[in-house]
């Protein structure tokens, strides 16, 4: 594993100019497939017993440049990219689960887990407890004999709730399951789930990693830390149907669910990653300790500024000191605390329309982690799906706007909101 530092990876990780004619950016290996050198050669690749590439479903060089740098940054022993966040969560669950399995996850999710937990996996027989993380102990009282994985986000999304990773993942080891921490929001650049007893760490790639908003694509690093045979994932230790008898446990050890990620993931689900998109991903990745750093000093410098406004009922951004988060963001996210606010607006559901409907340079649209800004009112988009218990479940009030804040001059950005407030109606400023 690198001993360099994080900037320095962020940089370098992965790509080793010898093996690319030394081009010093990472080309675009724009291939579906690899010639063999004999049928032999392709017989051991197909075997496992030479590793190189296939079929750019399973493996593509300039994917497995961004694989490696994104393990080389969470701390993992190995990464697989998939074609969306949504795509690495749902291949990942597949791989890792059968029917009749559970999960206990956090209710304050990103709405497209939270509607893949609650809605489409129990049509396949894989049922989600929902808990309020906030409590560690909510997580051991959900537990069942057929749980399976434990799912929650190091700062959801949209409620801003940093989590007690190292006190949830106790309750993971005891019940012997891997933990699975979303780390979109946060970053890697801001937090390193693995070295809070994370087994499994997501991300989408489509937010903060690539930064531009101009590429989806996702990924699950691996820790290698999981023991796969301890009774409870046969898959891991008796013969693969699926991969002619290979048992994953024995021949790749701490590599063993990188592997059948490739293998049986990809391969059955065929989610891959585009070389373009992991191309533009690189790019991104580059300067996203830089690029977090600003992200978080505006977010953090609006939110004060937001907490002064009138028209405003409450802010909520974990670096704040009233955020009921503050201490637990100071320990977890010492750097920074990444680029999402939120906050209410007096008026309620109407306000929020005018607010959002009103603003020129923050954009109002579905993403984050953009360098520009962006905006959105979630009770009537992104988590309109969720009925009103699940909305409250997940931090969405009817009054609740979502900043992404992004990298332009923070003036700008306060004269923007401040015109959009002015639309709003002056009756509800009297509450
Ligand atoms: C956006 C997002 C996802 C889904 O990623 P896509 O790339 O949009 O499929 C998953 N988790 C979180 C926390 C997200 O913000």
């Amino acid at each position: 594993m690198s001993t360099q530092k994080f900037a320095t990876n962020a940089l370098h990780a992965g790509h080793d100019t010898n093996n690319t004619q030394g081009t010093r950016a990472i080309p675009i290996y724009q291939s579906t497939s690899y010639v063999f050198n004999n049928t032999e050669h392709a017989a051991n690749l197909f075997s496992l017993a030479e590793l190189g590439f296939i079929y750019t479903r399973l493996n593509n060089p300039t994917n497995e440049a961004l694989q490696n740098r994104l393990a080389a940054l969470e701390g993992g022993v190995g990464a697989v990219v998939f074609a969306s966040g949504t795509s690495a969560i749902s291949t990942g669950l597949m791989t890792l689960l059968r029917a009749g399995d559970h999960i206990v996850a956090s209710s304050s999710l990103y709405g497209g887990t939270y509607t893949l937990l609650s809605v489409t996996l129990p049509r396949l027989g894989i049922t989600t407890t929902f808990v309020d993380a906030s409590n560690p102990e909510n997580f051991k009282k959900a537990v069942q004999e057929n749980t399976r994985a434990f799912f929650v986000e190091s700062l959801g999304n949209p409620k801003l709730d940093v989590l007690d990773l190292k006190a949830i993942s106790k309750e993971a080891k005891a019940a012997q399951v891997p933990f699975i921490v979303d780390n979109t929001v946060a970053s890697p650049a801001l937090l390193n789930p693995i070295e809070h007893g994370a087994n499994l760490v997501i991300h989408s790639l489509t937010k903060y990693i690539n930064g531009n908003g101009t590429a989806l694509g996702g990924a699950i690093i691996d820790a290698g830390t999981f023991d796969w045979t301890n009774g409870k994932f046969p898959e891991f230790t008796e013969p693969s149907a699926g991969y002619h008898g290979l048992v994953y446990s024995e021949a790749l050890g701490a590599a063993a669910f990188t592997f059948k990620l490739i293998l049986e993931g990809l391969r059955d689900f065929g989610g891959a990653l585009s070389p373009f998109n992991a191309f533009q991903i690189l790019q991104g990745l580059e300067t996203l300790p830089i690029r977090i750093k600003q992200h978080s000093e505006n977010a953090l410098a609006l939110a004060k500024w937001l907490e002064g406004r009138d028209e405003v009922a409450w802010v909520n951004y974990p670096g704040l000191e009233s955020s009921k988060y503050y201490d637990l963001a100071q320990q977890y996210l010492p750097n920074g605390q990444s680029g999402l606010v939120t906050f209410g607006i007096k008026g309620g559901f109407e306000s929020a329309k005018k607010v959002t409907d009103a603003t020129k340079i923050f954009s109002l649209l579905a993403n984050i982690g953009d360098s520009k800004s962006l905006i959105i009112h979630p009770a009537s988009t992104t988590h309109q799906q969720l009925d009103d218990a699940a909305q409250e479940a997940s931090g969405v009030t009817k009054d609740l706007i979502r900043l992404s804040v992004g990298l332009e001059d923070i003036e700008d950005l306060k004269t923007d909101l401040e015109q959009a407030f002015a639309t709003i109606d002056t009756s509800v400023l009297v509450e």
